[in-house]
């Protein structure tokens, strides 16, 4: 049986796993673009339903906006009612309060549902946060309640712990979801203001439980470590342990994108070990490998900045540090070719030096940068 918890601030049974629809199988169309192999989507939503899942998510955006169509197509013959339905308010696309109201219109059509269970505003930062504030959010929310078109008020959330605290204090959300995992206790909203949001009685939904897939392949020497334990268990459910152990988690997403992942996770949240006190110790060791394996140790401070010929220190090297902590340089390459484009990377610098005085940490700024342009150089 797949686990499930009763969240009284819902009144409703969800499981702990649920179905995340941002990548779903695709197929090259007869143009060579990518669309959503629908047959095989909807059959793999549908599996995770019959094997317990009710807890589905979608978004206007996932899948250059197919997703929402084929979850809708997903949940006909019936499934619809055995499920709660997630999806987001695009906020990039809000630029006066009537948005509000007409995307979610578009979004019931598009899902071809009477309403939405779980309605968020999608990406929340202090940004976005702002400008939803100036359209009256909260009057969209309430009327949107009171016709019936969504159940709950919520949002998903991409900024820091200060952001967090401002949005959670200005409305009566139901829930939140968050990027958690355990590198990511204290980035984002962080572990705090997971603690933060259970106490307002705002469940949370855990986004990027197996951190894009970076914790399931750990490197050899977090392997082991893992293998040394007396609990044996896989890296992903190591990391699917760590995000259920808190009760302020309801729900912890997972985009599966094929048959294999849909059974694999099925089975994982089955046997899901229950989570003990003394194994916080060992996340914590876990925790300082991984930060041994950095390179330079940049805090993020950003001291540094700004810098007159536009470089992103902070950027630069934190892309650097996350890869060689996951082990998996060639991750760079991607973050470091928009760099590029935007003209803000390591191969700009001049070494002026005004930024090494700046830096707390002693940073040799200039020699790093070197360094890693030239080993990002083609
Ligand atoms: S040394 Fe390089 S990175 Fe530092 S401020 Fe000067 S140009 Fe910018
Ligand atoms: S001042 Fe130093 S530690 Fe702070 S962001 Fe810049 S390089 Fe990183």
């Amino acid at each position: 049986m797949l686990k499930t918890n009763h969240v009284p601030e819902w009144n409703a049974d969800v499981s702990l796993l649920g179905y995340g629809a941002m990548r779903l199988p695709t197929v090259k169309d007869e143009d060579g673009k990518e669309k959503i192999n629908r047959a095989e989507a909807i059959e793999q939503i549908r599996c995770a339903i019959d094997g317990g899942v009710n807890y589905v998510d979608t978004a206007y955006g996932y899948h250059g906006g197919e997703s929402e169509i084929v979850t809708g197509l997903a949940l006909k013959d019936g499934y619809r009612d055995r499920v709660h339905l997630a999806t987001k308010c695009p906020s990039w696309l809000v630029n006066e309060e009537a948005d509000m109201y007409r995307l979610l219109d578009e979004q019931l059509a598009k899902l071809g549902v009477e309403t939405i269970d779980f309605y968020l505003l999608h990406a929340l930062n202090k940004g976005h946060f702002e400008k939803y504030r100036k359209f009256n959010y909260q009057k969209f929310f309430e009327t949107a309640k009171k016709q019936g078109k969504i159940k709950r008020a919520c949002f998903s959330f991409h900024d820091d712990y200060a952001a967090f605290s401002d949005i959670i204090a200005d409305y009566d959300w139901s829930m939140a979801q968050v990027q958690f995992n355990y590198l990511d206790d204290k980035n984002q909203a962080g572990l705090q203001g997971i603690k933060d949001a259970g106490k307002k009685g705002i469940g949370i939904v855990v986004m990027e439980p197996v951190r894009g897939g970076a914790l399931a392949n750990p490197p050899a020497e977090i392997l082991s470590l893992m293998e040394s334990q007396p609990v044996k268990r896989s890296p992903v459910e190591w990391a699917f342990s760590y995000v259920t152990a808190f009760p302020e988690v309801k729900v912890v997403l997972s985009g599966m994108s094929n048959m294999e992942q849909v059974r694999q996770n099925l089975a994982t949240f089955e046997k899901l070990p229950a989570y003990n006190e003394s194994e916080l110790a060992f996340f914590t060791e876990l925790k300082e490998t991984y930060a041994k394996r950095v390179k330079i140790g940049c805090t993020g401070c950003n001291y540094c900045q700004p810098c007159p010929m536009g470089v992103v220190i902070p950027q630069v090297f934190r892309t650097y540090d996350e890869a060689y902590r996951v082990g998996n340089i060639p991750s760079c390459a991607w973050h470091y070719n928009a760099m590029k484009e935007k003209g803000t990377f390591a191969d700009k610098c001049v070494a002026c030096g005004k930024c090494e005085s700046a830096c707390p940490q002693g940073i040799k700024i200039i020699d790093n940068l070197a360094e890693i342009a030239g080993q990002f150089a083609s």
